[in-house]
């Protein structure tokens, strides 16, 4: 699951060329747009969570399915990075 944006939480990093989230992803797949962030081809994200890391404002978070958060939560709480789990469709 890609990393979802807190639209409350990002400021846009106005003062950086280019942004953490956008400069640490390793496929490039963060951008932005007009103060926003967003994610191309989001099926290549493989939730590595280093945009969660870097992100200042703590404003991205990964949404996981639920059969992949019950694996991974204790890591990722290990880690400190901060996830959502998805409701069953
Ligand atoms: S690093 Fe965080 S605050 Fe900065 S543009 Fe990316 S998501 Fe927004
Ligand atoms: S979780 Fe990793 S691969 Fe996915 S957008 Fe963030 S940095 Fe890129």
């Amino acid at each position: 699951m890609p990393p979802r944006f807190s639209k409350e939480r990002c400021n846009g990093c106005p003062k950086a060329k280019v942004a953490p989230c956008e400069a640490i992803c390793p496929l490039n797949l963060l951008y932005r747009d007009r103060g926003e962030v967003f994610i191309y081809h989001e099926a290549f994200c493989y939730d590595c969570a280093a945009c969660v890391k870097k992100c200042p404002q703590k404003a991205i978070y990964l949404a996981l399915h639920p059969s992949v958060a019950l694996v991974n939560a204790e890591l990722f709480y290990d880690k400190g990075f901060k996830f959502k789990v998805l409701e069953e469709e």
